[in-house]
């Protein structure tokens, strides 16, 4: 149970991290919303406090060091050391591979994977000192099989699933787990977004009817994964990868 702790969710205004943060509440945890979307940060943080639960909303872009040293020191503040974190902001782009900017992969690389390291970076010295902690990363189950013109997407989350292992073998000692979840075609608003621009091909029912469980993802589906492996219970899961997608990737 996570009950008591405080868990920081980053990305946590929309889809999967609001999902996410709301059922972190609903457990228990005091939730800190981080998003560099000021409104729906404060906006689901509002909306877990009107169920009952503990939650305030930060405004945090995860690019951005010292955003999320100020945003961590907040936390410390109001609510209490924060033991609990989800990597969970991301930025997705669909281009083909000779048309990507150095500006393009950079920004890619910024959110997905140096964000990541850095609220690591900025969150695991209390950890530390409580001699607990969680951490999931949220990567892409499209890092398990590649997909094309997402090189700079892909390589990001690829590189989130190595950050993962090695992270979890540096700090198991301490009481703290890493894990990553992969989600595979979760209906989001960044799904919804690239059905919008036509980047699914034939659509979001299209797809859903080809996944083996016959449905397209839900934000709850990975939010009831990542609840799990924040439980003391968990405590002997680290350096997974915990696949969340109806099958499509094994
Ligand atoms: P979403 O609905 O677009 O939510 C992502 C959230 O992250 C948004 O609130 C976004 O704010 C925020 N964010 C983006 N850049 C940020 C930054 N620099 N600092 C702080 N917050 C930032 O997307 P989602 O589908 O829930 O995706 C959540 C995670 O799951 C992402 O890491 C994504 O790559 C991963 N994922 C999703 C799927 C899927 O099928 N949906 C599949 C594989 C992996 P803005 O709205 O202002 O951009």
């Amino acid at each position: 149970m996570s009950d008591e702790r405080t868990a920081i969710v980053t990305g946590g205004g929309s889809g999967i991290g609001l999902a996410i943060s709301e059922r972190l509440a609903a457990d228990g945890a005091a939730v800190a919303v981080f998003d560099r979307d000021t409104s729906s940060a404060d906006a689901t943080a509002a909306k877990i406090v009107a169920s009952g639960g503990t939650a305030v909303g930060v405004t945090v872009d995860v690019t951005d060091r010292s955003q999320i040293d100020a945003g961590v020191a907040d936390v410390r503040r109001r609510l209490g050391r924060p033991t609990i974190l989800v990597n969970n902001a991301g930025l997705q782009g669909f281009d083909p591979f000779l048309s990507i900017s150095a500006d393009q992969w950079n920004r890619i690389l910024a959110v997905n994977l140096t964000g990541t390291f850095d609220c690591c970076q900025a969150v695991v010295p209390d950890m530390i000192e409580a001699g607990w902690g969680r951490i999931v990363n949220i990567s892409s189950s499209s890092a398990q099989g590649g997909q094309a013109r997402m090189t700079h997407y892909v390589a990001s989350k690829a590189g989130v699933i190595g950050f993962t292992k090695a992270l979890a073998l540096e700090l198991g000692p301490q009481g703290i787990t890493v894990n990553t979840i992969p989600p595979g075609f979760i209906d989001t608003p960044m799904l919804r977004a690239s059905e919008r621009q036509g980047f699914l091909g034939e659509g979001v029912d299209h797809h859903a009817s080809r996944v083996p469980v016959r449905r397209v993802g839900r934000p709850e589906d990975i939010a009831a994964t990542c609840a799990f492996l924040v439980r003391d219970e968990a405590g002997y899961i680290t350096g997974q990868v915990i696949g969340v997608n109806g099958g499509r990737n094994t």
